[in-house]
């Protein structure tokens, strides 16, 4: 089952100095429960690439299809991870994961129940109404992670995650990570400057060549797992 499908995407940014070609004819699609990565220098356009699918940033050609239907805006069928932490640092951890669902009008005790059923599946249902400040960066990305999942999103774009943490937290994110890959029913897309990151968590890594500009052929690596 295909959940995404990325058709001939090419981004082109116009600014003052001119035009910046940062993608160009981009082919690829993601099936149900893969756990994909992305990798490629700096400035290869990955970042790009993670907006447009997130409907954040308008893309200039191709097509974004989930689930069959063109992505033209944001949308909770979409959970997104970011590098820094995105957390609201005047909530309580519990009403963090709870502003999406509250959002989108459910009723707030189902809200508060799927809060914390997330947030035990991420290990930190005794942190529920501590504030960001008091938990360290892995635990404020495991919230983020949390967040993300809790509206039940087809598919988790997570776009450098771990990248700000230290090594050894960094391991130990993957592996909770796959856990928690292993355990429900989502496809995550992920990107990552990191070879070692990829080849640990990818069923398959999709390398974005160097020269934005050029046609952006994905490399697709298939990785055997042990
Ligand atoms: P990566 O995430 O792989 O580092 P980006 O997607 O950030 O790559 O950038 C791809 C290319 O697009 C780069 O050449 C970058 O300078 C350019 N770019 C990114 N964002 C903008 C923007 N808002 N305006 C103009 N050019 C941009
Ligand atoms: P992370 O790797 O998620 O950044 P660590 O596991 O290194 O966090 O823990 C940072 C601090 O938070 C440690 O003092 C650890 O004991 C505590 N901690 C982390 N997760 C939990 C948890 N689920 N319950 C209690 N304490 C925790």
């Amino acid at each position: 089952e295909v959940i995404l499908e990325v058709k001939q995407l090419g981004k082109t940014y116009e600014s003052a100095q001119g035009k910046v070609v940062a993608l160009r004819d981009v082919n690829f699609s993601i099936h149900r429960r893969e756990l994909v990565c992305v990798i490629g220098p700096s400035g290869c356009g990955k970042s790009t690439l993670i907006r447009m699918l997130a409907g954040l940033e308008p893309h200039t050609s191709g097509e974004v299809l989930l689930d069959g239907k063109p992505v033209d805006g944001p949308g909770s069928d979409r959970g997104m991870v970011f590098q820094g932490y995105t957390l609201f640092p005047w909530l309580t951890v519990k009403k963090n994961v709870m502003f999406g669902p509250e959002m989108n009008n459910h009723g707030k005790l189902e809200a508060e129940r799927n809060a914390l059923m997330w947030l035990d599946l991420v290990g930190l249902s005794k942190f529920a109404d501590a504030y960001p400040h008091q938990l360290s960066g892995g635990m404020k990305q495991r919230v983020a992670i949390a967040r993300a999942l809790v509206n039940q999103p087809r598919i988790l774009l997570m776009d450098e995650p771990f990248g700000a943490l230290d090594a050894q937290t960094r391991i130990k994110m993957q592996t909770h990570l796959l856990d928690i890959w292993k355990n429900i029913d989502v496809t995550i897309l992920f990107i990552t400057h990191d070879l070692d990151e990829a080849i640990f968590l990818a069923d398959r890594i999709l390398v974005l060549k160097a020269h934005p500009g050029e046609v952006q052929e994905f490399i697709e690596v298939p990785v055997p797992r042990p």
